[in-house]
């Protein structure tokens, strides 16, 4: 049960409110929304009526959920969650674009891919500065020298960066370059790094684990919601499976069921869901029929070299026959992917 306050309530309505819930043997944990404040009702609430809070001076309802997530629930809000990064709008009618490749290397390589994935008409750059890879002995990135790297591209290509954050204590340098914080699948349940970037302001890239359910995956959205980030972006790469062809299994059953659960933006990852670049077009095409609010893919100037995830990357020539492939898709489905070729109804 959650106590939605209104707007611009005084701190004297919400003491109020807290010590009726408190004096019902309930513990309330409080947070807030562009200055409006939701009382999250923690305890055994099976006795307590809405109508025991709902007239209490300064509320404006009171939600009952059937879900253990809250904030991030359609109950709770049934409008969608438009996530904005500078003009672009994830979880509107345009499928958002997010390409680069899996690692920062040198410069000359990031360069050259944010400039030839602009050209394809991405909207933002990726690129991990810090690796969480599977091996101690392989490349664990360039650490914020990456970081400079990705700045100056953006400075270049206007494309917004995203960039994967391993500990809180990387967050104070990380959130200097970002424009979006990606919490890689190893992290997903990293319950101290959720609450850390859940005290920042900038959009969080929420991975699925590879071991997670869907109501996992939204309990770790609801950490980062619960600490006052409300601009959290979902995204499904894959689950591990018996499957051994592919690096992962796609849950595409995972987009259409978020958008019925949650108001908050799903993207695809379709590069670590098959690990094969040869899959990454049709998986990408299936991702927009089913739903998604955009993808991230891995892409490299030379993916047989690259030093991490070449496998799956693709070149900049796929990738912008890939950009035109879901184009098509997202006319299809009532969206469209770049501003100027607005898909008209
Ligand atoms: C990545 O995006 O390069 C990455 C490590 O992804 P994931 O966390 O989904 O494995
Ligand atoms: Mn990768």
């Amino acid at each position: 049960m959650i106590i939605i306050m209104q707007h611009g309530t005084s701190q004297k309505d919400i003491d109020y409110v807290v010590s009726r819930a408190q004096s019902l043997g309930l513990g309330t944990h409080l947070s807030q929304d562009q200055g409006q404040i939701f009382i999250n009702l923690i305890g055994d609430l099976r006795a307590i009526y809405p109508s025991a809070l709902s007239g209490l001076h300064g509320v404006e309802r009171v939600v009952t959920l059937d879900q253990p997530f809250r904030l991030a629930s359609k109950d709770f809000k049934s409008e969608r969650t438009v996530v904005s990064v500078g003009e672009i709008a994830i979880g509107s009618e345009q499928v958002v674009v997010i390409a680069g490749p899996c690692a920062v290397e040198n410069r000359e390589q990031l360069m050259k891919t944010a400039r030839a994935v602009k050209d394809a008409g991405a909207q933002m750059l990726r690129g991990g500065a810090f690796k969480p890879r599977t091996s101690p002995y392989s490349f664990q990135g360039l650490g914020e020298e990456g970081l400079q790297i990705l700045a100056e591209a953006r400075e270049e290509t206007g494309l917004y960066i995203v960039t994967e954050v391993m500990t809180p204590e990387q967050i104070p340098l990380i959130v200097q370059y970002a424009d979006v914080l990606q919490i890689g699948a190893r992290n997903t349940l990293n319950y101290s790094l959720l609450h850390a970037v859940g005290e920042t302001d900038k959009p969080v890239l929420l991975k699925r684990g590879m071991m997670s359910t869907v109501q996992e995956l939204l309990m770790s959205a609801e950490y980062i919601l619960s600490y006052g980030n409300h601009n959290v972006i979902l995204c499904e790469r894959g689950i591990r499976t018996f499957e051994t062809y592919t690096r992962n299994t796609l849950d595409i059953n995972a987009v259409p069921l978020l958008k019925e659960l949650t108001h908050l933006p799903v993207l695809v990852d379709p590069s670590h869901a098959t690990g094969k670049a040869s899959l990454v077009n049709a998986v990408s095409r299936a991702s927009v029929a089913a739903g998604a609010d955009g993808l991230i893919i891995e892409v490299h100037i030379d993916p047989e070299n690259a030093l991490s995830d070449g496998y799956q990357s693709l070149n900049p020539r796929q990738f912008a026959e890939l950009m035109g492939d879901i184009k098509r898709v997202a006319h299809a489905v009532g969206r469209y992917t770049t501003p100027e070729k607005q898909y008209v109804k």
